[in-house]
């Protein structure tokens, strides 16, 4: 029904960080080795937080990169950001504070909800980037942050749990509906 909370969550980082895996794991509970690059697609789920089902669009985004520039769609009634990079790969742990930058840019505003998610912690042999690196970036930009894998479906379920935490923050105080 209209009465029913809508959420959009935009999903962001640098291309083949396991973006698309991540959202596909959580929407289909599935892991396929070879997606398409993605193209952008659009996923829908019902999530409940603290008893309370919100209905979520899932936006999963082609992938960003020093050049590229935000699209309105990954700004305008976007509630929050997955912010993903591999553990595996230092630039893409770097993209995140310039997409992050991007978004307020683009936004105009000071902050903006967002989880930060180091993807592909099975990769113990090529981690490049420390837990210790991923928190000290959270903290300093004040967003949530954990640690994943899509193809072990670990901790999966647990970044769209902490997205709502982000995005309802202070709601009873009658945030934005
Ligand atoms: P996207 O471009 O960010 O959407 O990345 P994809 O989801 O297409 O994944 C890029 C590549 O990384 C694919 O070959 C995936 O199979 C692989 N991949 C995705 N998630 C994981 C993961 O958790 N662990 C490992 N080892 N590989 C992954």
């Amino acid at each position: 029904s209209d009465l029913r909370k809508k959420r959009k969550i935009a999903v962001l980082g640098s291309r083949s960080v396991g973006k698309s895996s991540l959202v596909v794991r959580y929407v289909e509970d599935a892991f396929v080795d070879s997606y398409y690059p993605t193209i952008e697609n659009i996923f829908q789920k019902t999530i409940t937080y603290k008893g309370q089902p919100y209905d979520c669009d899932i936006i999963d985004t082609a992938g960003q990169d020093e050049y590229s520039i935000l699209n309105s769609k990954h700004a305008i009634g976007i509630h929050g950001y997955v912010l993903v990079y591999s553990i595996a790969s230092q630039n893409s742990f770097e993209m995140i504070q310039t997409v992050y930058d991007k978004i307020l840019n683009y936004t105009g505003t000071e902050s903006v909800p967002c989880v930060i998610v180091g993807q592909k912690s099975d990769l113990h042999v090529q981690r490049q980037v420390s837990e210790a690196e991923g928190k000290e970036l959270a903290a300093r930009l004040k967003c949530a942050w954990v640690e994943t894998s899509a193809r072990h479906n670990a901790n999966v379920a647990k970044v769209f749990e902490l997205m709502l935490q982000e995005t309802e923050k202070g709601s009873q105080e009658g945030g934005p509906e």
